[in-house]
């Protein structure tokens, strides 16, 4: 088969690399090929997908060398890209929102800070048409799927060399610019192929916690008000930063399967609820000398609970988490202390989160459900469950220009793998940048 030769590929079909790619062509570009070893062009896509529109949430300013009005400019365009799509609903509305204040209030009272985006949100069972309508928009773009790209070379005339796994077949492409938008699933592939390449990178912070799961009564209250609330703490005692994150009003929890170690998260169905929500608090931990490998750290714990839990998450009663005492099975099925109330709506091990994880994470952990509580009295009720780990491994970071390009000339980065975003809409800002940059690189316009 003929090598085709390409202005850029796109290694990744989430939304860093679509909406890379819908900038591309918008700006004027042509031969953008997009890649995915998956058979669907989604990446992240197809789970939940919740909104946050808000400078604050999902992406960082500060790494993306942009500024707030830069930041909500780019959100507005793709919050009428997103919101063009019939199932996508508004489910937080911020404007003249007297309630918001009073729960701003209420949370500095008691030392948290509060943050309520215009939230959307279209349910996991709304994933795929979600996608079809987005790649609607990309009129010129190839779409090179169950394509895996296993290795890059840079060649003498400064274009690349991608060699892909298509299925049993071997192909290859050139391009003058990559854009490498891989994901978390493929953020471990990329530092290894980047350290070949010698395009630098290091350690970020992870977050590592649990997904609490209650009564969706205890907590519409204010779910009624912002469908995924932000809760930041500043713990006390050791001075640690503790977040609420995805919540999931009427939602399910469920498992993430990394083959060593497994990972709880959230999401919910737009045409289905159950008698819960859900949502995860969780601990941001950075490290330096003489261990900054926060991959490590993590992966080691989420082990840990791998092993307690016999191979699948652990699942642990409030009560006894805060006596750092392992659930029994029996205190799932009985009756007593009302445990009946909330009923788990994902299988997991009935085991002891404590003995799993750090206690400085089980301080900051507990000492911040104490402080949800107040705010939002029946967080601490007996029923409530407790699952571990939620972890989430934003631990490759790669240094770029204000372009999101990395020292290597030609190869970009963008998305959650990479370090440019915390979630779809960061995500999406960060494939913009990266757009008007190979737009440079490549000759065309500037950016608009
Ligand atoms: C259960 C769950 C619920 C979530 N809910 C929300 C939510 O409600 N709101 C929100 O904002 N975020 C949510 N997220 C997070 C969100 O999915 C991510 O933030 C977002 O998808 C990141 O986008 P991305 O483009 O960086 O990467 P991804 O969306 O992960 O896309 C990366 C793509 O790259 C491909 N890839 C990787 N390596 C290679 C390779 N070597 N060759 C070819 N292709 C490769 C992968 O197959 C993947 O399709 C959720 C995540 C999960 C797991």
């Amino acid at each position: 088969m003929k090598t085709k030769n390409y202005n850029v590929v796109i290694i990744g079909s989430g939304p860093a690399g679509l909406f890379a790619a819908i900038w591309l062509e918008k700006l004027g570009l042509d031969k953008i090929a997009v890649m995915d070893r998956s058979p669907y062009p989604a990446g992240g896509l197809l789970n939940d997908g919740k909104l946050n529109f808000d400078y604050r949430v999902g992406l960082d300013i500060e790494e993306l060398q942009i500024d707030r009005a830069a930041a909500e400019g780019m959100m507005q365009e793709i919050k009428q890209i997103f919101t063009g799509f019939p199932r996508c609903r508004q489910v937080t509305f911020i404007e003249n929102n007297k309630k918001l204040l009073a729960l701003s209030a209420m949370a500095s009272e008691h030392g948290a800070q509060f943050i309520a985006p215009e939230q959307w949100h279209w349910g996991t069972d709304n994933g795929k048409d979600l996608v079809d309508y987005l790649r609607g928009y990309l009129k010129k773009t190839d779409f090179l799927l169950n394509t895996e790209v296993i290795a890059i070379e840079k060649r003498s005339d400064n274009n690349f060399r991608l060699d892909c796994s298509a299925g049993e077949k071997r192909i290859n492409c050139n391009a003058r610019v990559i854009l490498a938008a891989p994901g978390r699933s493929g953020a471990y592939w990329f530092r290894d192929l980047a350290r070949k390449l010698n395009i630098r990178n290091n350690f970020g912070p992870i977050d590592v916690g649990i997904r609490l799961e209650l009564n969706r009564k205890s907590y519409d209250f204010i779910t009624d008000i912002v469908y995924d609330p932000k809760f930041i703490f500043k713990t006390g005692r050791h001075g640690d930063k503790v977040r609420t994150f995805c919540t999931n009003p009427g939602g399910r929890v469920r498992v993430e399967n990394y083959g060593t170690f497994k990972l709880v998260n959230g999401d919910a169905l737009s045409g289905k609820k159950t008698k819960n929500t859900n949502f995860a608090l969780i601990n941001t931990v950075a490290l330096t000398k003489p261990f900054s490998d926060t991959t490590e750290f993590g992966q080691s714990i989420a082990k840990q609970c791998f092993l307690l839990g016999g191979g699948r998450p652990i699942i642990q009663r409030i009560g006894d988490f805060r006596e750092g005492r392992r659930s029994s099975l029996a205190a799932f099925n009985s009756k007593t202390n009302h445990f009946e109330v909330c009923k788990a709506t994902c299988s997991a091990t009935p085991g002891d989160i404590t003995l799993a994880m750090p206690a400085r994470i089980i301080d900051n952990l507990w000492e911040s459900l104490k402080a949800l509580d107040k705010i939002i009295p029946g967080i601490l009720h007996p029923s409530t469950l407790l699952y571990a780990p939620e972890i989430k491994f934003f631990d490759t970071h790669f240094p770029t220009d204000r372009y999101l390009e990395t020292n290597v000339q030609g190869v970009f980065v963008a998305g959650d793998g990479t370090g440019k975003s915390r979630g779809i809409v960061g995500a999406a800002i960060s494939g913009i940048i990266a757009a008007q940059g190979i737009m440079r690189r490549c000759g065309g316009v500037n950016d608009r």
